[in-house]
């Protein structure tokens, strides 16, 4: 395919492509600020399939940056800057990247206490040399564009060689799902670094659509724009569309050009979609991972209601299947779509091994889908609890537990057991003000669900490890202080 951005520059030179608090440019006005960026970096000596990492939030700059290196065909590595410097140092290892390019403010000397060359975006901006160049005729399907690490919610982040053909069937399938008009904008809230974000950019290339860039999640900025701008989409996670309803008035609505929420990255409770409906705010759920360069899956809102739980349909390029089923009809989600990614840097033998012969990629997640082809995702894999033959799937439990008032947070996980295998336990976050006990928990359980799925065990905390996405680190749970109740 065409260079994405100079084949919009011919299609809508004049049409808005980025939307800043203070400032609009207009694809041709971001096609030149991009070029002229790329041609500095050039002095650099950054060339096709480079691999240079950039360390950035949702800043002008980093937009410009990340564009640039494609437009020079490199390799771009995203460092997630909420990391420990531990993970930011092994990324940069594993990466092997060239150097670093970082937002003003970033020092990576100081946050990996690891010698890496580094360079300011601001200081090559205002460099007066620059260098001429080719930018990259073509964006090929099999070119490597962008590696990404996973979460690193299971175990040490994996990091993800991302296509160009990735991200365009990626966009595709959304497009086709939601039908994009040259009305639409899209906000961007979530971080640039992260799947979510960064294909929204990708989005705005293929599309042609403008997109908002949110420097950093202010719920108030955010409803204003969705409030008096034409934005139309925003993607969020569940945490963020919470923060963004109770900071909502209820005279308040977003505005006539205002389309959905496309909700990705975890389950969403049920009331919290109430409010939604409530509010006329309609919300696409979706389902997805790194690997496979955003979403596979969504449930629009005219199906919400009917499919409680569920996380949608397979988008038009993707197909989904349910392998190892148990007993109950629950196992592993395959996907074989154009859209997985092409391999795990420096780990080809374990993308390798969640390859099958057939082409589908093994998830890790269980789940099952229902007589109309609706995904259920019931969860990870390991974390799956076989108490006396029986499963248990966390979520499930947490679900029923999170409605009692007072509980503000809990997490099940499986203990040894001489006689079951496994037994589950709970661990909790009460509300300080919450007067509840381990056999009020107990019989609540009974009363709500099969006595092999009630905790044996409540384990009082006043925090869950979390990973920097906000993800629970379950495998760090044993460790912790707790007070039994
Ligand atoms: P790692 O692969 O390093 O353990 P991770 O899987 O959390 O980390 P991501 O690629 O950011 O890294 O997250 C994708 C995962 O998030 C999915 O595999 C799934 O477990 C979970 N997930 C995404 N969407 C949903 C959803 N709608 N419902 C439930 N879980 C979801
Ligand atoms: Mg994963």
């Amino acid at each position: 395919m065409e260079n994405w951005l100079k084949k919009q520059t011919q299609l809508n030179p004049n049409k808005t492509a980025l939307i800043l608090e203070h400032s609009d440019f207009t694809f041709s006005e971001l096609d030149e600020s991009v070029q002229l960026y790329a041609s500095k970096l050039a002095t650099y000596g950054v060339k096709s399939h480079d691999r240079i990492a950039i360390f950035i939030t949702n800043s002008f700059n980093g937009y410009i940056a990340i564009l640039a290196l494609q437009q020079l065909g490199a390799e771009i590595v995203f460092l997630n800057t909420r990391l420990s410097k531990d993970e930011l140092g092994f990324q940069l290892r594993d990466s092997n990247a060239k150097f670093c390019l970082l937002d003003d403010g970033a020092d990576l000397s100081e946050i990996t206490q690891t010698s890496f060359p580094q360079v300011k975006i601001s200081e090559t901006l205002s460099l007066h040399s620059a260098k001429s160049y080719q930018p990259v005729e073509e964006f090929n399907n099999d070119d490597i564009t962008s590696i990404m690490y996973t979460s690193g919610t299971s175990g040490r982040p994996k990091g993800v060689l991302q296509t160009f053909g990735n991200h365009f069937y990626s966009a595709i399938g959304t497009s086709l799902n939601l039908g994009i008009s040259y009305r639409d904008s899209w906000i961007i809230a979530v971080p640039l670094f992260h799947i979510s974000g960064f294909s929204i950019a990708m989005r705005s290339l293929i599309y042609g659509i403008g997109v908002y860039l949110i420097p950093k999640f202010d719920e108030a900025y955010i409803n204003k724009i969705l409030i008096n701008e034409r934005a139309s989409i925003i993607s969020l996670v569940p945490t963020m569309l919470k923060r963004l309803l109770n900071n909502l008035t209820p005279k308040q609505k977003y505005n006539s050009n205002f389309r959905c929420v496309l909700l990705g990255g975890g389950p969403i409770d049920n009331w919290t979609l109430l409010r939604c409906n409530m509010l006329a705010i309609p919300v696409i759920q979706s389902y997805g991972m790194t690997e496979t360069a955003s979403n596979v899956v969504a449930l629009t809102n005219r199906d919400a209601e009917r499919k409680v739980g569920s996380s949608g349909q397979a988008l038009f390029p993707v197909q989904l299947r349910i392998t190892q089923q148990n007993n109950d009809g629950i196992g592993e989600i395959e996907v074989k779509a154009p859209n997985v990614a092409k391999s795990y840097l420096n780990m080809p033998e374990l993308f390798k091994q969640r390859m099958t012969s057939d082409q589908y990629f093994k998830t890790g997640d269980i789940g099952y889908l229902d007589d109309e082809g609706f995904l259920f995702v019931k969860g990870r894999k390991d974390d799956m609890i076989i108490s006396g033959g029986e499963n248990i799937y966390p979520e499930e439990v947490e679900n029923l537990y999170s409605k009692i008032k007072g509980i503000l947070g809990i997490t099940i996980l499986g203990k040894r057991d001489e006689t079951w295998g496994q037994i589950p336990i709970a661990y909790v976050i009460l509300d300080e003000n919450a007067y509840l006990t381990g056999v009020d928990l107990l019989e609540y359980g009974r009363d709500h669900m099969a006595h092999y799925k009630v905790p044996k065990e409540f384990r009082q905390v006043d925090h869950f490890p979390q990973t920097s996405s906000g993800k629970i680190l379950r495998r760090k749970m044993h460790g912790m202080v707790y007070k039994l109740l």
